[in-house]
């Protein structure tokens, strides 16, 4: 067992972390920029070690540092959290080599699903359905226009290194072809250091569906249903939920087997999610998440698991605690991401926090760093917290949510608050009638974008 964990990140998700080794009387060492030297994450921890300056490549990069912070310490195994370090294969080998544990799944798997060719290709084989496209990447813009004639347009051209929705292109016909392909291969070049694209049928009306995976790494695994996350701006998700308004039981059933299938044919350690796009009854895998997402509470509310504390434990080597015939779905949870961001613009906003009033009550969770008098910094990431309601059924967790947003109060910094107050206002979202195209078009009509 282990007595003490590192988190190798900041904000809500290392409180998150904390929380979970608290409950299982596990000790915690924070790490921190020199911005963060007061972060909530850092007063909650039992231990902290500031790892280097402010910019995230000098601190939450800096892997030498954060080794260097788990020998001090003492700690016996780190949890990622998600972006950073979550996803590097490169530093889950420097971990192993110096027999630390990484709380996540094996290099070799994250590396197999940092590659979205790979990642395509391996879920291919193992029975999971794809969307149609390019097998492997494009060399030029005459293969580009071989397959897309083949698969038909419009079309998508996207970074086999992507994340974060960069590097996407869509060419709707043959005269934009070229110049969206140029231009997803220059982005991805700039973003990730590896140029290379492959291609997919741009699908019209989807919606964003991620199904949760658990495995035990060995060769044990099971699904915590699906997230409807088609709610996003510039592919950037705002409002999750679970269980998916369009997706019945059998449906859910059937998808979550084919995934759990997938994740314990590889021998998947962790949490995961299965990334689809969901069209006319159809999935389409897009790629592979290898860590906790940001929305993973929506799962927790409704199936009523800790999901962090069950990554600790098969990190541990223990047996999940849950088996599927164990795992039922209750009501229906949302989360809504509060960023400090000015609308209608989305840009960054940091600054001081004058007043934070978080909101309570029956069915209502917060994951927050945020604190009276805090100065969020302006070198990170701007999600300052997220709103999660739990209901029995969808109107009551809408309501719910209506209301626990009504008393939330974040003074000091624009945030999207205004954002969600306006969406439950709308039809479409009372009836879960959305795609992932809904925001951006409701954004359009509503501030005239
Ligand atoms: P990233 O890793 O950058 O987040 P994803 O492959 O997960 O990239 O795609 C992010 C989002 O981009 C999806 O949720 C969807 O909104 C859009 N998208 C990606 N592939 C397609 C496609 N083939 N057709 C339509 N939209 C797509």
């Amino acid at each position: 067992m282990f007595e003490k964990i590192l988190i190798a990140n900041r904000g809500e998700i290392a409180l998150r972390v904390i929380r979970a080794a608290r409950e299982m009387g596990i000790r915690s060492v924070a790490v921190h920029s020199t911005a963060d030297s007061d972060a909530m994450h850092v007063r909650m921890a039992d231990e902290s070690v500031c790892i280097g300056p402010n910019p995230s490549a000098h601190s939450y990069l800096n892997v030498p540092a954060i080794i260097s912070a788990c020998e001090i310490t003492g700690a016996q195994a780190i949890h990622p959290g998600y972006g950073f370090l979550s996803e590097n294969a490169n530093f889950v080998q420097a971990l192993e080599d110096h027999g630390i544990t990484f709380i996540g799944p094996s290099a070799a798997h994250i590396r197999i699903m940092g590659d979205k060719i790979t990642a395509k290709d391996t879920m291919k084989k193992l029975g999971v359905p794809c969307v149609p496209g390019s097998d492997g990447g494009i060399a030029d813009v005459a293969q580009a226009r071989k397959v897309a004639r083949d698969i038909g347009y419009p079309v998508i051209i996207k970074a086999t290194a992507g994340g974060g929705g960069r590097g996407m292109k869509v060419a709707q016909g043959e005269d934009d072809l070229e110049i969206a392909f140029r231009t997803a291969r220059a982005e991805s070049k700039a973003a990730f250091g590896n140029d290379e694209c492959y291609m997919e049928k741009y699908l019209q009306n989807p919606r964003h569906i991620e199904v949760q995976v658990f495995g035990d790494g060995k060769g044990g695994a099971v699904h915590l249903g699906e997230r409807d996350c088609s709610l996003q701006r510039r592919h950037q998700k705002v409002f999750e939920e679970a269980p998916g308004p369009a997706i019945d039981a059998a449906t859910r059933a059937r998808i979550g087997k084919t995934c759990a299938d997938a994740v314990a044919a590889i021998g998947y350690a962790g949490a995961g999610t299965i990334e689809f796009l969901y069209e006319e009854g159809a999935f389409y895998f897009i790629e592979m998440n290898t860590r906790l997402q940001v929305e993973h509470p929506v799962t927790e509310a409704i199936f009523g698991v800790d999901l962090v504390r069950e990554q600790i434990r098969v990190a541990e080597g223990l047996p999940m605690s849950f088996a599927q015939d164990e795992l039922a779905v209750n009501g229906h949870a949302i989360e809504v991401r509060i960023n400090a961001e000015k609308l209608p613009t989305f840009s960054p906003c940091p600054g001081k926090i004058t007043q934070y009033h978080a909101p309570g009550g029956l069915g209502v969770r917060i994951d927050s760093a945020l604190y009276d008098g805090y100065s969020i910094p302006p070198y990170y990431d701007s999600l300052i917290g997220k709103l999660i309601v739990h209901g029995r059924d969808r109107p009551e967790a809408l309501a719910r949510l209506k209301r626990a947003l009504s008393e939330l109060i974040v003074d000091g910094v624009d945030t999207t608050i205004p954002l969600f107050h306006g969406l439950l206002e709308e039809e479409d979202i009372l009836t879960g009638n959305y795609s992932i195209h809904w925001l951006e078009k409701w954004l359009a009509r509503t501030f005239g974008q």
